[in-house]
């Protein structure tokens, strides 16, 4: 039956203060309607119980994303795309960036809001199972005060929730404790946008010498509410991952959740998928391990003093006004985006820059550097890095030695500065050659082509530093 729009009151009282209070002296009586996706479905189906509504469409208070040391809080009033654009939250909650991309589609995203998915309470919404795995706090508000509650109380059975009549859902608050577990998301429907899902799987992992420190598995879809499976994840916290911890966890699993029949979907189709979804998130998390420890390594980094991420940064490229400013441009959310800023930085600076760049290597075919570091570890790491880097010009003897020794003095007495030439892969007569046909360049080309085998050298350090961490 259609409904009739003379049938239904709106009003909006424009505060949080204002709506708690309207809730308090009508308890029951006003049902909140924030971007009203789900709302408006019911009304345009004739299912819409509450004949009147109060909006808490785009309340500040309700808007916020604030974050402490220990946690992020999100308002109940965020959209899907305030979610999916903000930076902490893709490089931090990737699992709740993710259901946020793949929610409705854009129209839906900029409309519909967390809050309302939660209170919504289907068992198919895609961003719950990430809150579960998140360990989610959900903060409720009524005239009466604030209430905190834990996320994976909030839902009492298919569609009933803790709210009071009188409540609404201020925020919802994530601890910033898992950015350094590898992330796994995956939204089983007819399609990824526009469809509900048949099953959602939200999982966290972090892994140690191979064996599995601590998983946390949420599923969407296959019960009355969204589950996290805690046997499934006892079964195989403390393994290491292998085909039988696979085939047992996928049994657990199966045995854990209480998919049903639907318009959807079938309960044996769930069960099948949901155990795939476990097994693949295992196998992902077996084989990105190094990937995510990485992850893992530039998180910390991101999150130390100006001071150490500089001194950090400083052996990769010994030009300090590059390393204050990749100190500066963080966080970065992985490998690729770091390495990209290194270039960007690099060639943002001043000549005098890149020449203390320059003058932090040893010449070719010496070892120490030119000029020296203020940190002796940091030097220490530099030097060898560059003797690495030199292998070749090491092996090639001592004849070679002062070959190049001549054509280095030479260098330097036309462009006085030492020359620069990414030395990875290159064996000595070829570096010798570039050397003697660099000596041809006018000052501004010599410049331009130092500077390009410096960006590369900080490249290919900053890929050995990542790697480096990672095995300490
Ligand atoms: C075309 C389309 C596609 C969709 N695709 C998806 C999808 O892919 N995945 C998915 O999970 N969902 C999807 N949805 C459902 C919907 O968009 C989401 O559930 C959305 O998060 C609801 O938020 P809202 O602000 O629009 O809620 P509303 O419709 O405004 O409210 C929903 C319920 O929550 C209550 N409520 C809202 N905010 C609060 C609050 N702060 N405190 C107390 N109660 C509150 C309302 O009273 C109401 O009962 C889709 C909907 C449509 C129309």
């Amino acid at each position: 039956m259609r409904s009739n729009p003379s049938d239904y009151e709106m009003f909006a009282p424009g505060s949080l203060r204002a709506v708690v209070t309207l809730l308090a002296n009508e308890p029951g009586q006003w049902l909140p309607i924030a971007g009203g996706t789900d709302v408006m479905v019911q009304y345009a189906a004739g299912k819409l119980a509450a004949r009147k509504l109060v909006s808490i469409w785009n309340l500040p208070e309700l808007r916020r994303i604030e974050i402490t040391d220990s946690e992020i809080r999100l308002g109940a009033g965020c959209t899907y795309s305030d979610l999916r654009k903000h930076g902490t939250v893709e490089r931090e909650f990737l699992l709740v960036h993710r259901a946020a991309c793949w929610t409705g589609g854009i129209a839906n995203q900029n409309r519909g809001t967390i809050g309302g998915n939660i209170v919504n309470a289907s068992p198919a919404a895609d961003s719950l199972p990430a809150l579960l795995a998140y360990d989610a706090e959900l903060i409720l508000v009524s005239v009466r005060g604030e209430r905190r509650v834990p996320y994976e109380r909030f839902h009492t059975g298919y569609k009933k929730t803790l709210l009071a009549p009188d409540e609404l859902l201020q925020a919802i608050c994530l601890p910033r404790r898992f950015s350094e577990y590898f992330s796994y998301a995956r939204k089983v429907g007819a399609r990824t946008a526009q469809a509900i899902s048949k099953v959602c799987i939200a999982a966290l992992g972090r892994l140690a010498d191979g064996v599995i420190q601590d998983v946390r598995i949420s599923l969407g879809s296959v019960a009355p509410v969204p589950i996290r499976l805690m046997e499934t994840e006892r079964a195989v916290n403390g393994r290491t991952i292998d085909p039988d911890l696979l085939l047992l966890a996928k049994k657990v699993a199966a045995a854990e959740i209480r998919p049903i029949d639907d318009i959807r979907s079938t309960a044996q189709y769930r069960a099948a998928v949901a155990g795939n979804l476990v097994a693949e998130f295992l196998n992902r998390l077996s084989s990105s391990s190094v990937e995510s420890e990485r992850i893992g390594v530039l998180a910390r980094w991101n999150r130390s003093s100006i001071e150490e991420a500089t001194a950090a940064l400083f052996p990769c490229c010994g030009s300090k006004a590059w390393a204050r400013g990749m100190a500066a441009r963080r966080p970065f959310a992985n490998d690729a985006e770091l390495l990209r800023a290194s270039d960007e930085t690099w060639w943002s600076l001043t000549r005098s820059d890149w020449i203390e760049g320059f003058n932090s290597h040893p010449r070719i075919g010496e070892s120490r550097p030119v000029t020296s570091s203020s940190t002796q570890s940091l030097a220490a790491q530099s030097v060898e890095w560059s003797a690495e880097e030199q292998r070749n010009v090491a092996d090639a003897g001592t004849d070679f030695e002062a070959v190049l020794a001549d054509a280095n003095r030479e260098y330097e007495k036309r462009f006085k500065r030492i020359f620069i030439v990414c030395a990875t892969g290159k064996s000595a007569a070829e570096i010798l050659r570039i050397l003697q046909g660099r000596l041809k360049n006018d000052d501004d080309a010599e410049l331009q082509e130092a500077a390009e085998q410096q960006r590369q050298i900080a490249q290919i350090r900053l890929r050995k530093w990542l790697q480096d961490e990672v095995k300490q």
